[in-house]
Parts: C-alpha cells; sequence; structure tokens
C-alpha cells in the first residue's frame, strides 16, 4: 500500500517535507496531566464525554460514543445493523480496509460499486442496480472530506429499507448542504488517526442518529455489559447481555482530542489556507493539461482533509513520485482497489470490474497537507512538481 514516513531508510535523500506530520494544538498536554492528576485515565471520564457533547453539538448528532478508532466504529456500525452471512453491503472499493473488513468479518458480504469521476466518491447513479433482496446496508465513505450525494444515496436506502452507515473517517467537521458528514446517515463514524485533521493519536467516534440504536450500541462497546445503565441507576447489577467488545477509548486519547478539538477554527483555516494554495499554484499546470486538480461540488463544505492531483497515467504518477522522493519530499498514493485485493478476488471479483476506481487508483498521488506545514515546506513540494513538468516539456501533454 502507501508508503508511510517510516521508510526513510530506503531511500538516500532524507525527509525534507513529510507526507504528514503529528502536532500539538493547545492544551493536550495540560489535559492529559489533568486526566491523570484527576485519577482516572481509563475511559468515559471527563475528557470522553467533553469531546462527545462537542460534537454532539457542533455535528448537530443525538448520541456521539468515542472509540479506539474509526475501524471499532465500523465494526460497531456493522453489529448495529445485524449483518450476518448472506447478507451484502454497498460500498465503494476505492476506500481503506477498514470500510470492508468491518462487514466482511461478520460474514457479510462487501458489494464494490465504482466511483465518480470529480469526487471519486461511490458513484449514486450506480448504488440501485446493485441492491438484491440480500442488501442490508450502504455504506458511503466521504473521500478527502468531501461529501458523497447523500441526499440521491437516502432516498434509495429509504425506499429500499436499507440502513445507511456513513465512513466519515477523513470528514470530520465537512458538511452536505448544511449538514454534518456522520450525522446523516442512520450511523456514522469518525476517525482522529495521527493522520487526520483532529487527531489523537488512535482514536474514532461513532455517531448514532438512530437513537433506537444506542442502548445496544452502549452494550457492545462495553464488552457486551449493560454496565452504562447499571451506572445510570436503571439496572440494579450489571451483567452479560450481548456479544460486545471492548470499544472505550482511554482518557488519555480523549484529552489529547478535546485540546484538538477546541482548535478546531484554527486547524480548518490552516488547511483550507494550505489546500487553497495548492489549487492556486498548481492551476497552470492542471491548465496545461498535465494534471488534474480535486473537485469540490457545490453543495459540499470540505474539510480539506487531503490534497490529490491526477496524473495522465500511471507511469507518469510513478516518476514524479519518484522525482519527489529524489529530491526529499514524500508524496504517497491509495488505494489498492479493495476489489483487487487478494481479500477482494475471495468475493468473486477481478480486473475491470469497477473501470473509474482502477483508472484513479493507478494515477492518484497525494501531496503532503498537515497543519504545520511551512510556507517553505509547500514551496518546495510546488517547485519540485513545475521542476519535473519543465523537465519532460519535451514530451507531450496529455
Ligand atoms: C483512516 C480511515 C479509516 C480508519 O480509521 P482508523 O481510525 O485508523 O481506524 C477508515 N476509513 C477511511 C476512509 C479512512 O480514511
Amino acid at each position: 500500500m502507501a508508503r508511510s514516513n517510516h521508510d526513510e531508510a530506503e531511500g538516500h535523500v532524507p525527509i525534507a517535507v513529510p507526507f504528514n506530520r503529528p502536532f500539538i494544538a493547545g492544551k493536550e498536554l495540560f489535559y492529559i496531566a489533568k486526566a491523570v492528576t484527576q485519577g482516572n485515565i481509563a475511559g468515559d471520564g471527563e475528557f470522553t464525554r467533553l469531546c462527545a457533547r462537542w460534537m454532539e453539538e457542533r455535528f448537530d448528532v443525538p448520541h456521539v460514543l468515542l472509540t479506539p478508532s474509526c475501524t471499532a466504529a465500523l465494526e460497531m456500525a456493522a453489529m448495529l445493523c445485524d449483518l450476518g452471512p448472506g447478507d451484502e453491503v454497498i460500498m465503494p472499493s476505492f476506500t481503506f480496509v477498514s470500510t470492508a473488513n468491518a462487514v466482511a468479518r461478520l460474514g457479510a458480504r462487501p458489494v464494490f460499486v465504482d466511483v465518480r469521476e470529480d469526487t471519486l466518491n461511490l458513484d449514486e447513479s450506480l448504488v440501485e442496480a446493485a441492491v438484491t433482496d440480500r442488501t442490508r446496508a450502504v455504506f458511503p465513505v466521504h473521500y478527502a472530506g468531501v461529501s458523497c450525494a447523500m441526499d440521491p444515496i437516502l432516498e434509495i436506502a429509504r425506499r429500499r429499507g436499507l440502513r445507511v452507515v456513513e465512513d466519515a473517517a477523513q470528514g470530520v467537521d465537512a458538511s452536505y448542504r448544511g449538514r454534518a458528514l456522520g450525522s446523516i446517515g442512520d450511523l456514522g463514524a469518525f476517525s482522529f488517526h495521527e493522520t487526520k485533521n483532529f487527531i489523537c493519536g488512535e482514536g474514532g467516534a461513532l455517531c448514532i442518529n438512530d437513537p433506537s440504536l444506542l442502548e445496544r450500541a452502549e452494550i457492545l462497546r462495553d464488552k457486551g455489559t449493560n454496565r452504562r445503565q447499571f451506572f445510570r441507576g436503571q439496572v440494579d447489577k450489571y451483567t452479560w447481555v450481548d456479544i460486545g467488545s471492548s470499544y472505550v477509548p482511554s482518557e488519555i486519547c480523549s484529552a489529547f482530542l478535546y485540546a484538538q478539538l477546541e482548535m478546531t477554527p484554527v486547524i480548518n483555516a490552516s488547511r483550507r489556507s494550505k489546500f487553497e494554495e495548492y489549487l492556486t499554484r498548481l492551476a497552470p499546470l492542471e491548465a496545461a493539461g498535465r494534471l488534474r486538480l480535486p473537485r469540490t461540488p457545490e453543495d459540499c463544505r470540505s474539510n480539506h482533509h487531503l490534497f490529490y492531483i491526477l496524473l495522465p497515467d500511471e507511469a507518469t504518477r510513478d516518476a514524479l513520485a519518484t522525482h519527489l522522493r529524489g529530491r526529499g519530499v514524500l508524496a504517497v498514493f491509495h488505494y489498492v482497489p479493495l476489489h483487487t485485493s487478494p481479500m477482494g478476488r475471495t468475493f468473486g471479483y477481478q480486473d475491470g470490474d469497477l473501470p473509474v476506481t482502477e483508472d484513479v487508483s493507478r494515477r492518484l498521488l497525494r501531496l503532503p497537507l498537515f497543519h504545520e506545514m511551512t510556507v517553505e515546506e509547500q514551496d518546495r513540494v510546488v517547485d519540485q512538481i513545475e521542476g519535473y513538468f519543465r523537465q519532460c516539456r519535451q514530451r507531450p501533454a496529455a
């Protein structure tokens, strides 16, 4: 898969501009110290509650449950959809493995649908044709913090009786027609992994938009016990009532996260300005047919989670990545389409099944974009991209 920041030993040129750099936004270390001195660093203490309340208010979600990762939140969501063997779930193939794992680990079948050429999101016009009498849910993924066309997807889901679970790992604090991503489907999953917009190392959250799912969600999250009800005095002892797991994050992570959430306006502004700087400075190369820049539909407000470019072909993409790496800039790509992965093939998929997904995954390159990226670092990325295309100016444009 994509190369990480950890492969510095591979190249001879030191990495001057990493792909991502985790950051302290404000009071992270102070809040961690506070959690420790208050004597509670296990789960569901003050900071976990503060983070959940903050997100419930800002995103207009009835209930937010913090989890140790988005992967965990997606696993809970799949269980809450009551998925099992024989069931089918519609999702893109152009996504991170966790979207499909959540479904496959319950014995259900991921049904991969192609993406739109503009946003690289699930193509809503292909969803209806993928529905069968075994379909139980749709898992749209908001790629790069730009929303899927949720209204058409919700309309199909309502008509066909399907659950909708948003993989909003990349979509925290982005919106669609005024609604926060994660708040639109029955359930929504966020990630606070160190590569996302708001971070705590490893972390996530599950948005429960259908309140009828809350009680079971709390039980699954707490090892399959009714401990939450016990703490609220609703039952007089707590015990094993369902098949759950350990989906409660540590207060240490929540304390870190709360400090990040408090700095949302600052983090948003910094990502937006870097994203727009790339758009402006790479526009001449797009006009010359050298690459394609990201698109954001009118009804979507992006959180500028990532900046990608699409090159004319795989050879150019690989050559540009190598050129950048040789000059200290780490640009990476993703995703190996899930339907052509070794696991994907076990569901009967093969090359050629999803042409747009296969095409963009060969041509896409992600540029460094992180909160503390300096003007000099971004200059270097842009200069080196321009340098690459100057060097091959003799060759015909795409
Ligand atoms: C990052 C990501 C995940 C997984 O998030 P974790 O918090 O690392 O488990 C899932 N889906 C998508 C689309 C992602 O980008």
